[in-house]
Formats: C-alpha cells, structure tokens, sequence
C-alpha cells in the first residue's frame, strides 16, 4: 500500500513538472520542446544506425563471397560506408547537442519560474505558516526543490527518456537483422541489471543516509565542544570529549567503508551481468556466423550494438539514487505550493478611490486557535485625526488588534471597517498600502540605513529620507557616522541598538505616509527622554492620520483623544486620560503604579 502512494506521488510530483515544460502561454517555448524532440529522435536513429554501418563496412570488406550480400544491399563501397559511419556518429552527437542547446532555455526558464512560483506563494502564505516554519528551512526547500528540477530534466529526459527510446530502436533493428532470441537476451539482461543496480543502490542509500548521520553528528560535537571550550577546561573533560568526537568518527568510519565495499560490490555484479549478457549474445552470432546466417560484420555489429546500449547503464545506481532524492525534495517544494493561502482576495474587490482612514472594529472576537479565545466582543472607532491608545497588560491582545486590522489573519465573527468599508471586501495590497505599521520589534534587511528606510516609499527623494529621518531623531545619528546612510545595518539590523532600529522603522513608516498609522510600542526601546522627543516630533505628522497607539508605559499616551483599556482581550475601559484617571478603575490603577515605579 505504501508502496502504491509512494509511486502515485511520484507520478503526481511529475505531473506537477508538465504545465512548465509545456507552458500554455508560450507557443515559442512550444515549438523548442517539439524541434528538441525531433532532434533527439534524429540522434538516436543516427545512434543505431552507426553499428548497422559498421556491419556494412566490415562485410564490404570482406573477401569471402558469402558477405559481399550486405554492402551490395545498399550498393555502396567500404569508403563509402565508412565516411557514412562517421557521419552517423557525428548525427548522433550532433543532434545531442541541437536538443540540448535547444532545449535549455525551456528547462531554465522552467526552473525560474517553479522558483519564482513558489517564492511569492510562500510570501502569501499565512503569517501563521510563517511562524510555524524555520525560514532557513523555508529557504532550502526551494533551493532543494529547484535542484531537484534541473536534476530531473537532465536526468529524466536527457538520458532515461533517450535511453528508453534507444532500446526501443535497438529492439526493432535487432528483430530486422537478427532473431528474437537476441532481443530477449538483451531485455533480461537489462532486467537483471536494472533489478540488481537497484536492489544494492538501496541498501547503498541507507549506509549512505548512516554515513551522513554520523559526519553530522561528529560536527555538531566537534562545534558544540568548541563552543563550551572553558566548561571543558573547567572540568578537565578534554579526554572525555575526545572519545565523544571519536565515537562519532567510528561511525562514519565505519559507514565509508561499507559505502566503498558496496560501490565495489555494485560494479562487480553489473560488470559480471554484462559480460554475460554480451558473452551470450556473441555464441549466438558466432554460431550464426559459422552456420552461414549471419556475416562477420553483424558478428562484429552485435558486440558494438550491446556496448552502446549497456554502456550508459553504468550510472544508473547514481542516477536512480539521484532521482529518488530529486522527488523528494521536489514533493517537499510542491507540497509548499498546494498549501492554501487562508485570507484571499474577493472575486470583485472593492477599490476605494480616497480614503480618510477611519477605523471601526465591531464587535470582534478572534483566537488563533480554537482552543483558546484571544479577543472577545472588541469594539471600538477612530476618526482620522485622531489618536487612539490601546493599553493593558502583556499578552492581553493588543497586538493582536493590529495584526487583525492588517489582516494577516481573519475575524472569527464581528467585523473591522475602513471608512465604512469591510476590510474583507478590499484588495489586500490597497489595505496594506494606506497602513503603517511600526512593530514593537523592528527587523531590518541586511542593507544600507538608507536602503532600509527608503523601503518605505520607493521613489524617495534623499530629501524625503533626510525629513523622516529628522522627524524619528534619527538624523545626527546617521549624519555621525562614517559612512552615514550607506552604513550597513548588518544581519536583521543587528548592528543598531533597539533603540536606533526602532527609529528606523519609524522613518521608513513616515516615509509610506500611510492614512493609518499603527504603532505598537514603537518607542518602547528607546530611553524616556527621547521618546519624548520624538512623540513631541511626531504629533504634528500625525495629523490628518488615523493614529492606534500600543504603550506599555502610560506617560506617553497620556494625550491621545481615546484610551482603551484591554484585559484578557476585552475592552474593560474606554474613555480619555482625565476621564479614566476619575474612574478609578484598571486604568487608574496602572497609572498610579507606573508613578510610583518612576519615583
Ligand atoms: P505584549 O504587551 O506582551 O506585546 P499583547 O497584548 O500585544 O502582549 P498579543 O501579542 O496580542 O499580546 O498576544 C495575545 C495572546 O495571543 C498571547 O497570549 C499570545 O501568547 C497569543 N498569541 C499571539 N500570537 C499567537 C499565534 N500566532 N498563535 C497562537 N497564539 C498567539
């Protein structure tokens, strides 16, 4: 049974390769993988029919009577036949090259375009796929994925698919000239090999897939050892380490040599099938020679006709091994691309022509799992202008506020409007275009200071840059340093501190200059001092903007026109600083102690 699914996946994974190869949109394309189809048909007649010339050329040469039958069947001389014979090889090498250089743009293009596929599927994929996902992981099952393409192209159809078609040929020119007993002797050899070749290249994949472990395990040892290089002094453990490493190596030690005694054992036995194979067949001929039915050059022919079907059959235990770990990946990479996108445009979006950016979530309840209720029954309004500040303690949902409102996920019931507009009912790039968002922690590409904050906008003048940079207090810093907006930010940003990355998510934001703006402890990294200074800075961008505003540390929403107060995900308070503070309630409570915490 497993079996079975194994194979029908495969031919799925296949299938799945097909719409590339054979791009409905692309007659061009079309027409390259027709004319590299002829010229491999061309290749492998020309193949078959080097022996048969070779056949010719020997009997032609012959003195003995009985063999003149051959070359006047085709009424040529030997000089002939021969300058023929190498034309055929030339064909067949030829119309190997015409295929292939044909042919690669298709395959190439091909592989950009799985790739490219399966990036941007992968870009709108879920954020909850994201971050359930290892991104390096992510990475590789499309570098795998792709390789495992070009392998299989090269492979499949470039040495299986011919090969097969070889065969086909060989079988019909052998039944022609030959006997049936032949053809049969050919297969089973075939068989036998195939069946053997396979049968030690599995086993091989398992000492292989040992041998892997080990090595992997011996670095992970070795690295991790290095790492605690003083907990290994500290506790004069050096020995002990050593017999880890080495307990390792064994392994692999081990594992090589089996993979070496086996590749050996593999050559051995195909080399054993073949010969008896071509042995086989030559008594045949020979027997046929003496009996008068065959001539010398068909005896000769043979032997030839057996080398160069057999030949490349050498390297199918390398190939089988590399195409079953091709399908592999290649089932990972489509397995990524049958994953269903979640939050999906309507067939009919609607298109708002301007918008103003006022906000309405109603009634809304949200989990992100069904076991477990994050929102429940949140409701509440901002009009562009003015500044809404969502506060409560860690965890209570706040974030969760903006990552609805963004829609990476979806309402379960109640709704989020955008001047009066369900935020389902948009195209997902026009919501997120009048957006933006500065997350609590600001992640940033591996790129210039200047190449991170112009992602904002990207037709930005420098001196749009050089305005929001001002306006986020970023501007001295990056006008202190060496080399100013070109200074590389390093992997995620990790060469700023908190604090400078925050300042740069801020100045890319201005930079969209969204409607909405949605800060979520944007300023929590910095020091109070300048996070009063850039709020000071900002208030008067912010007008005209719809303005959500998450803060842990309350002085610095003090002066929003709202304030909601959120607890285990619902709306406990709601009013402003002043009113709040007279109600005594959750808010005032929190207000008190973060004071008495500055005292
Ligand atoms: P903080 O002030 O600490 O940032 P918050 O109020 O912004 O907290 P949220 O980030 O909105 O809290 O998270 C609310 C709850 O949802 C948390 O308990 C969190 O563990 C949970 N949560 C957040 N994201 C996910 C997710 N992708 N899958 C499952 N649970 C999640």
């Amino acid at each position: 049974m497993r079996q079975k699914t194994f194979v029908r996946s495969n031919w799925g994974v296949l299938g799945s390769m097909f719409p590339f190869l054979w791009p409905k949109d692309n007659p061009k394309f079309r027409i390259r993988v027709l004319i590299s189809f002829v010229a491999l048909i061309i290749a492998k007649v020309s193949a078959v029919a080097t022996p048969l010339f070779m056949i010719w050329s020997v009997d032609s040469l012959a003195i003995d009577g009985v063999n003149e039958t051959s070359a006047s069947i085709i009424g040529m001389g030997s000089l002939s036949l021969v300058v023929c014979y190498g034309f055929m090889r030339l064909f067949s090498v030829g119309f190997n090259q015409l295929r292939d250089g044909v042919f690669t743009i298709v395959g190439q293009r091909a592989l950009r375009n799985m790739a490219i596929k399966t990036f941007s599927h992968i870009h709108a994929l879920p954020l909850q796929f994201h971050i359930s996902r290892k991104t390096g992981a992510l990475s590789r099952v499309i570098e795998r994925g792709v390789k495992g393409v070009d392998f299989l192209l090269r492979f499949l159809i470039f040495s299986i698919v011919p090969l097969i078609l070889e065969l086909i040929f060989v079988a019909i020119l052998l039944l022609i000239r030959y006997d049936w007993i032949y053809v049969l002797i050919v297969f089973v050899t075939i068989f036998f090999y195939t069946w053997f070749t396979f049968w030690v290249t599995n086993i091989r994949v398992r000492i292989r897939e040992r041998m892997n472990r080990s090595d992997s395990d011996a670095n992970q040892k070795a690295i991790d050892s290095l790492l605690n290089f003083e907990t290994v002094k500290f506790f004069n453990a050096e020995k002990r380490e050593i017999e880890r490493y080495d307990s390792s190596m064994a392994g692999f030690e081990k594992a090589s040599i089996q993979t070496n005694i086996s590749l050996a054992y593999l050559n051995f036995g195909q080399s054993v099938l073949m010969t008896a194979g071509l042995v086989g067949v030559m008594i045949l001929a020979a027997n046929g020679v003496s009996s008068g039915l065959l001539t010398v050059g068909e005896f000769v022919g043979i032997n030839a006709i057996m080398l160069q079907l057999l030949m490349p059959l050498n390297f199918l235990g390398t190939v089988y091994r590399e195409i079953r770990q091709a399908l592999t990946d290649m089932a990972d990479m489509f397995r990524i691309l049958d994953q269903p996108l979640m939050i999906n445009d309507k067939l009919n979006p609607v298109i708002l022509e301007r918008v103003s950016g006022e906000v309405r979530f109603n009634n809304v309840n949200f989990s992100y799992s069904s076991s477990r209720t994050i929102l429940t029954k949140v409701d509440f309004e901002v009009k562009p202008g003015q500044i809404l500040a969502i506060v409560g303690p860690s965890g209570s949902g706040k974030s969760t506020i903006g990552r609805l409102l963004f829609r990476f996920y979806d309402v379960d019931s109640g709704s989020i409007h955008i001047d009066g507009t369900d935020i389902r009912e948009l195209k997902q790039s026009q919501l997120r275009e009048f957006i933006g968002v500065v997350p609590q922690d600001t992640v940033l590409f591996n790129d210039t200071i200047g190449y991170n904050i112009a992602y904002g906008y990207k037709n930005a003048s420098f001196e749009d840059i050089k305005k929001v940079t001002k306006a986020a207090r970023l501007f001295d810093f990056v006008n202190g340093l060496p080399e100013g907006f070109d200074t590389v930010v390093g992997e995620r940003g990790l060469k700023l501190s908190g604090g400078e990355k925050q300042r740069v998510g801020i100045a890319r934001t201005l930079l969209k200059n969204p409607k909405i703006l949605l800060l979520d402890e944007a300023t929590s990294a910095l020091d109070t001092e300048t996070e009063k200074k850039i709020l000071k800075g900002l208030i008067p961008l912010f007008r005209g903007r719809s303005v959500i505003s998450i803060a842990h540390r309350l002085s610095t929403i003090s002066s929003a026109d709202k304030i909601i107060v959120i607890d285990e995900g619902r709306v406990v308070e709601y009013g402003s600083h002043s009113s709040l503070l007279n109600e005594r309630g959750k808010y005032f409570r929190l207000w008190n102690q973060q004071l008495n915490e500055n005292i």
